[in-house]
């Protein structure tokens, strides 16, 4: 169902801002979202799903370890997943939601073109920012010569010279991972970052190069722009094919904010999630959250695994509550 409405613009009345009423809004549409709405399609619920377009591995041209989709394109998956909730009546709506609000029951979504969503359930899934270390140049190579994770890239930078920054303690369980990766790499633990002595001791008689209180100020490349190694604070530089850092996150809330979701510190320490219990559930009646908000460790094919579930605990949730109001037929949902 459609409203149109007249607001008040800068410009004085603005005509025919929309108001689309649903059964779920899905913020955030990449694989934990796609997955949710194509759940509750085939659930026969309205559905649509409003997406900015910047998924947490858009700096990658592949999408790795996606049991049959594995070294795609990550927009590839995404379009046809948008294809597939279409398929059962899904919208997928390009653009950016501005907030969420909780009114009479209903949630409503204000998307930056000034029309809004009001539906009876809201399910978040915009992931997460990556907060990188501050190193000249290592964004620009991020996702590309610089990699987050032995699992997603690391397969692809095997035997290489590969240079890992350790800016946290938690960096340090990757070593082992990336010991069997390649066997030319160095590890710079920048300084302050608290170590166990006995694991430094232990990686470096298994043949790691570890260096503590080493300070990585830039990213160097060649002409074409291929990473070609770091320099440090006291000038040195390492020659290096690849690096991994592992970044500080935060989750993707500007839009949810007024929702007022419940977050909690991630065991690594590295940021907070959304807190939610086992199917998606948040601290705020009717919203949910699915996919890396949730948990940073989940790769794309666990984020759709959990979009799915969480999706299928809402469609869940409505038909119970449409089996209540049939048997209430004065009631309303509002009430
Ligand atoms: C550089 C890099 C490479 C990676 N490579 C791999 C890999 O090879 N294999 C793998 O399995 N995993 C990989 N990952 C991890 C992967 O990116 C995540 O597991 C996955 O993206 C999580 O999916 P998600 O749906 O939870 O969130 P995301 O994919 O981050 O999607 C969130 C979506 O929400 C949208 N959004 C946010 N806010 C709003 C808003 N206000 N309004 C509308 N839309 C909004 C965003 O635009 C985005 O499309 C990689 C991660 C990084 C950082």
């Amino acid at each position: 169902m459609i409203d149109h409405a007249h607001h008040e613009g800068t410009h004085g009345s603005v005509p025919d801002a929309v108001v689309r009423h649903c059964d779920v809004a899905v913020i955030g549409g990449s694989a934990a979202g796609l997955a949710a709405a194509l759940q509750l399609g085939r659930q026969r619920r309205a559905v649509i799903v409003v997406d900015s377009g910047e998924p947490r591995n858009a700096p990658a041209a592949h999408m790795h370890s996606f049991l049959g989709r594995d070294g795609t394109h990550p927009e590839e998956l995404l379009d046809v997943g948008r294809a597939e909730v279409r398929s059962y009546g899904g919208e997928v709506l390009t653009g950016e939601a501005l907030g969420v609000t909780r009114e009479a029951g209903r949630f409503v979504v204000e998307l930056a073109t000034g029309d809004s969503i009001a539906a009876r359930r809201v399910v978040v899934a915009t992931g997460l920012v990556d907060q990188l270390p501050d190193v000249e140049g290592l964004a620009e190579h991020w996702g590309r010569g610089v990699i987050h994770c032995p699992f997603c890239h690391g397969y692809e930078v095997r035997d290489q010279r590969l240079v890992q920054l350790v800016t946290h303690t938690a960096g340090l369980h990757v070593v082992p991972m990336l010991r069997q990766l390649t066997d030319r790499l160095t590890v710079l633990v920048a300084p302050g970052v608290d170590v166990d002595d006995a694991e430094l001791t232990t990686l470096t008689a298994s043949g790691v190069d570890v260096r503590v209180a080493a300070t990585a100020t830039r990213v160097l490349a060649d002409h074409e722009g291929r990473l070609t190694g770091v320099e440090l604070a006291d000038g040195s530089r390492i020659d290096a094919d690849a690096m991994l850092v592992g970044p500080r996150f935060r989750p993707r809330l500007e839009a949810c904010g007024g929702l007022g979701l419940a977050l909690a510190p991630h065991p690594s320490g590295l940021g907070d999630v959304v807190e939610a219990d086992a199917t998606g559930a948040t601290s705020v009646d009717g919203a949910f959250a699915a996919g890396s908000i949730t948990d940073p460790g989940q790769q794309v094919l666990s984020a759709a695994a959990h979009g799915s579930r969480v999706g299928g605990a809402v469609a869940v949730s409505l038909a119970a509550e449409d089996v209540r109001m049939a048997a209430r037929p004065s009631a309303s949902v509002a009430d």
